[in-house]
């Protein structure tokens, strides 16, 4: 993590503004904004919206996360198990990026 930021809304909820490396692609980042209510143990994510930072400086917003999908791979050159993120799928065999 590079960074948190953390502010009380009036609600009580918080808003909360984390700073993250991207996993997948060097120099880029992903920014995610959430509004979080203090529950007795932990929080509860009331809603979350991610930025990811690409290595050209431009930012886009990023889906919600996928569950893993039996796509096309353009290398494997058959069907296999992806995993979003970032937004891109990527192989779980060969871990290339496919549409
Ligand atoms: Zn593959």
């Amino acid at each position: 993590m590079k960074g948190r930021f953390y502010a009380q809304l009036p609600d009580g909820n918080f808003l909360s503004v984390t700073v993250w490396p991207s996993k997948n692609t060097p120099n880029s980042d992903v920014i995610v904004t959430e509004i979080r209510k203090p529950l007795e143990k932990g929080w509860e994510t009331v809603t979350r919206l991610a930025i990811f930072r690409t290595p050209e400086g431009r930012y886009v917003h990023l889906p919600e996360r996928r569950k893993p999908t039996l796509i096309y791979c353009q290398k494997c050159n058959t069907k296999r198990l992806h995993t979003y993120a970032e937004g891109k799928w990527r192989c779980t065999v060969c871990h290339s990026f496919n549409e």
